[in-house]
């Protein structure tokens, strides 16, 4: 079926609110036409991220009742183990109660200053977290992942050249672990194949350097590779997630993506002296090593989100449904990047509103537009998230890509709220010449996307 077919049915209902155009012009003047900043309960469709949104199962529900809150020792860590081991097979597994604490319990472990960790994309909390702990992030993305206008099928992996010159460059004495990120976040939620997992592998193996995964969107990642590597159609994606994470020594997790649960993580991997090192540092800064940060039961809804996410019937409907919320936008001539990705459409505002220049924030323009019209809430991915001034000219550098972007929460909205997205997003892109741009009134030196306050030119 290509209809994105939700594979469930509806217990559990939480009401939307409408707002008025003229509430909304309100709410987003007061926020200083930050999007960051409009109370949730404003907002009629939420595509800010798909982290900590997705909507558990009557079975995860279920899980939570079971909680066992023993400090040390908890059944619900036992299972969240095995459940970790069957699927990702790594020997220690070590709970935190999200993806960057296990970023900063590793790189505390491994790094010493002035290393370089080469990835395919750095996510920004693995990037800040290596950067804290003085070393190097590079990112080594494939040409085809630059190119917004190629479809290539993996447009996530790394190039494995370009690792390769990487570690003679710099030396693999210099270099504690390579790290692959699947789905590739940053580079737009597009996969990476297991073959080219493999040549990374090969070459992190001839020079002995360890092999790590970001492995927030595995099952999505895993789920690419069964539908567009002929050779492995025939596997089953918990097979086809085996087999990836064979290939490595282990992996960082944020489960607030395809753990399905709205806090959660660890850190995992085979060599006993991290695991020794980083458990130690755990119980300084998260908790008990049958813990990690999290209650009992979020460990036992953790541990069933985590086998839930390999059902193909739901990952047939998430991927598909976030194809269809692109195919409906690409019809209509909206400029999107090409292929979808995993977890969201990223609209290109640079085309989208070329009368904007960057120096204008078109994505953010982009951004506020869609609220004010519809109320959607999406996030700015451009010149106000990543424009830097060069510290001895002054002048700024604008980064490739003007995108918003529209991540869509696991489980949480029907492909009718996708029909409304993109019907939304046509009505605003027909009436594109009457938006205008932005300049910043107030910013703060770090992260100034968060908090910063606009007006409209
Ligand atoms: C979300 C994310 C992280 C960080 O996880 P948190 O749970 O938000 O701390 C790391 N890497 C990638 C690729 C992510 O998407």
């Amino acid at each position: 079926m290509q209809f994105p077919f939700e594979p469930f049915k509806i217990k559990v209902v939480e009401p939307l609110k409408r707002t008025s155009r003229e509430e909304r012009d309100k709410v987003i003047r007061e926020a200083g036409f930050n999007l960051f900043k409009v109370p949730a309960d404003s907002i009629l469709v939420d595509l800010l991220t798909d982290s900590g949104t997705s909507a558990m199962s009557d079975n995860q529900w279920a899980g939570i009742m079971l909680g066992d809150e023993s400090y040390a020792g908890s059944k619900n860590f036992y299972h969240f183990e095995d459940a970790v081991r069957r699927i990702f097979g790594f020997r220690h597994i070590i709970p935190t109660h999200q993806g960057r604490t296990a970023e900063n319990l590793l790189f505390s472990v491994v790094l010493k200053p002035g290393n370089i960790v080469p990835n395919n994309t750095h996510f920004d909390t693995t990037r800040a977290n290596v950067i804290h702990k003085g070393g190097h992030a590079v990112d080594v993305l494939n040409r085809a992942g630059r190119d917004p206008n190629s479809v290539e099928p993996f447009k996530g992996n790394m190039d494995v050249e370009g690792l390769e010159r990487l570690i003679n460059e710099h030396g693999p004495e210099n270099i504690p672990l390579v790290m692959l990120t699947i789905t590739n976040n940053s580079a737009g939620g597009q996969p990476v194949s297991m073959q080219n997992v493999r040549e990374t592998r090969a070459v992190c193996r001839k020079y002995g350097i360890p092999l790590f995964f970001d492995a927030c969107r595995y099952a999505e990642n895993c789920f690419f590779i069964k539908e567009r590597e002929p050779e492995l159609a025939r596997k089953t994606v918990l097979e086809l997630a085996q087999e990836l994470f064979s290939y490595g020594d282990g992996c960082t997790m944020s489960a607030k993506k395809d753990g399905l649960v709205n806090i959660g993580g660890f850190l995992a991997m085979n060599s006993q002296e991290w695991a020794t090192k980083a458990t130690n540092l755990l119980i300084l800064i998260e908790g008990f090593p049958t813990y990690g940060g999290l209650a009992g039961r979020d460990l036992e809804a953790m541990a069933r989100g985590l086998e839930e996410v390999l059902n193909e019937d739901y990952l047939r409907f998430r991927i598909g449904q976030i194809r269809y919320l692109g195919e409906e936008l690409d019809r209509a001539g909206v400029p999107i990047i090409k292929p979808t990705g995993g977890h969201a459409v990223y609209l290109n505002a640079r085309e989208f509103l070329p009368h904007i220049p960057p120096s204008q924030f078109p994505g953010q323009a982009l951004a506020v537009a869609l609220y004010r019209e519809a109320g959607i809430r999406s996030v700015e991915i451009g010149s106000l998230m990543f424009a830097e001034k060069d510290p001895q000219t002054g002048e700024v550098r604008y980064p490739d890509l003007e995108l918003v972007r529209l991540a869509v929460p696991r489980r949480v909205y029907t492909s009718m709220h996708m029909n409304y997205v993109a019907e939304s997003i046509i009505s605003v892109f027909e009436k594109r010449d009457e938006i205008r741009g932005f300049r910043i009134v107030e910013e703060t030196e770090y992260l100034r996307h968060f908090t910063a306050v606009l007006e409209e030119v």
